[in-house]
Parts: C-alpha cells; structure tokens; sequence
C-alpha cells in the first residue's frame, strides 16, 4: 500500500504543479489520464462549435471551501472575438482559463461554449477546441519538427511549415545547420523564451481551434519583442474566441472587450479608451505601467 501510495502522491503534487503554471496541459491529461479531478457525465456529448461564444453565467468559485475565489463573474465573449482579462496579482484572471479548460467545477452558475454546459460535453471534445499558449513552453527533447506538429500529430511538412511561417519562427530554423531536424528541448538547443512562445503558436496555429487561450508572459520584454507578441497574438487571434490573461498590459489595447478584475469580481469592462475615461481601477494600472516603462526608457 505504502508503495503505490508514494508514485501517486508524487503524481499528484506534479500534476497540481503544473496544472497551476498552465503549461502544457494536453500532454499531462494524456498521460495523468486517471487522475482527472473532473469526469465526463455518463450522458457527455461531443462539443458542437459555430463560432463558439464563450459565456461564464454567475459563475462562484472556489479551490478550498474556505476562500472564495470568483464572485458572481458574468460575461460573454462573442464569437470570433478577443476578451482580455485584467487585475492586480492573485485577482483570479488565470482561474478564469483553468474553468474555461474545466480543470476545476464551477460551484455557482456555468459555463457555456454556443449554449452546451461544460458540464455536459466531453473533455476530449472540449479539450479539442481550445488551444493555448501558455507563458512559458515545455519544448519536448526531440526535433523542432516534432515540438511543432505536437499541436496536430500526422501533420504534413508543408502545414508545419506554413504555421512556422505564421508564427515568424520559420526563418530561423531554415538557419539552423540541421533546419526542422533540430534536436530542441532540456538536451538540445535551448530557445529563448520568445522562440519558444512562436513554436507554441506554431503548435496552435496547426490544431486550429475555434478557442484560445492566450497567457502572456509576466516577465517584461523590450518593446520590439513586446510588438511582435502583440502582431502575433493577432494572427492567432483572427476568427477566433480569444481569451487574454493580462499579467501586464501591452497585448489588451486592441480587445474588443476588457475585464477588469479585482479580489474575484468584475469591477470594470469596456475596451481601452472607455475604461481610460471612466479612470477607474484600469486607468490606474495603465498609468501605472506607462511611468515604469517611461522609468525604464531613461
Ligand atoms: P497572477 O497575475 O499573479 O498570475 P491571477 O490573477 O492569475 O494572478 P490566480 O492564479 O487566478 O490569480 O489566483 C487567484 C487566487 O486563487 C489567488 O489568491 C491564489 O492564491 C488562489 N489559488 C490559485 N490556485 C490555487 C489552488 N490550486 N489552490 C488554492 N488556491 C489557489
């Protein structure tokens, strides 16, 4: 008993790592697949999207009973178009991606993708219909041909090297002596944290899904790398649900609708010249991070 019980509780304290950092989830369901908190209803239908709108109903959470996390959030991304999320640290933005991916049960109200509960359709089909780049990509230890068609298994050399292309990435692996056959990854060529995020969108422009799920990075980033993040969020962006967590502020300007959270409620929502106006909570934090980006220049 007391050896089966460590490989699991080890498993377990994994598992809850990750799953926090976001990071590669699909590749951990597959292989934790028993250990899913969450299990399809007997009853599970596949997902149906038509151009998937994205609805959080009322939605109460919380991961202790003790502290409630989310209160009564309510709001709709239309199909098609991009929804940032924004708040100080600890606000609840990132637990808002884990529901939407149904890591976790909402305890009040629901979640809805083109009216269906996630509670009624499978993981597998809902699961297929979300993409995400997370802030920090766990590269595989095997060719950059392989971290790319990740997104997609069976996929041609001809669309992995259109999505590279798309995601601005193809350019300098075509460099690379060994070009797609690169061996990336803890044991072979280390990429930057920009290079790794383009293979990420790489791997979600070839899955194409009708969501995704955008984490940006905490860290800063020079204002050149911080343009081509925002060029490319567009590009993945474009005819899709999009859902931004906003650790900083440089990829929200263009969404079409921005949530601005505050201890678990939505405090503020609009897009970025109506909250600058109302100089709220958002025209706070915006004048926050223009003085310290202002700060740095000098
Ligand atoms: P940041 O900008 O720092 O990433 P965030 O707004 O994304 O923050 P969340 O990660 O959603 O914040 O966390 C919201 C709250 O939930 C925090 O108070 C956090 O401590 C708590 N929390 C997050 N994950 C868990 C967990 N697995 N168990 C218990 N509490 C958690």
């Amino acid at each position: 008993m007391i050896q089966l019980y460590i490989p699991l509780n080890f498993l377990g304290v994994i598992y809850r790592e990750i799953k926090q950092s976001l990071a590669d989830m699909e590749r951990l369901f597959s292989l934790l697949d028993q250990n899913r908190e969450v299990a399809d209803a007997p009853d599970a239908k596949a997902l149906h999207t038509q151009g998937a709108q994205v609805r959080f109903s009322h939605v109460d959470f919380s991961y202790e009973s003790k502290r409630q996390i989310l209160f009564d959030v309510d709001f709709t991304i239309a199909a098609g178009t991009t929804t940032a999320v924004v708040g100080h640290s600890g606000s609840g933005k990132s637990t808002l991606s884990r529901l939407l991916y149904r890591f976790y049960e909402v305890n009040q109200g629901a979640i809805t993708i083109d009216g269906q509960d996630l509670r009624a359709i499978t993981q597998d089909s809902l699961r297929h219909a979300i993409g995400i780049v997370p802030q920090d990509t766990v590269l595989f230890n095997d060719t950059i041909e392989y971290n790319i068609a990740y997104g997609k298994p069976g996929s041609s050399k001809e669309d992995i090297v259109a999505a590279a292309k798309a995601a601005s990435i193809h350019d300098f692996i075509a460099s690379l002596p060994d070009g797609y056959a690169t061996m990336v990854g803890e044991r072979g060529l280390k990429l930057s944290g920009g290079e790794k995020q383009r293979v990420a969108i790489a791997r979600t422009l070839l899955k194409n899904p009708a969501i995704l799920i955008f984490d940006e990075a905490t860290s800063a980033l020079d204002s050149k790398a911080e343009q081509a993040i925002q060029a490319q969020l567009k590009e993945i962006a474009k005819h899709r649900t999009t859902m931004v967590i906003a650790h900083r502020l440089s990829t929200v300007v263009d969404a079409e609708q921005i949530i601005v959270l505050d201890h678990g409620r939505i405090v503020e929502r609009g897009t970025h010249q109506s909250l600058l106006a109302a100089d709220g909570l958002y025209a706070q934090m915006w004048q926050r991070q223009q003085a310290k980006v202002e700060e740095e220049v000098e």
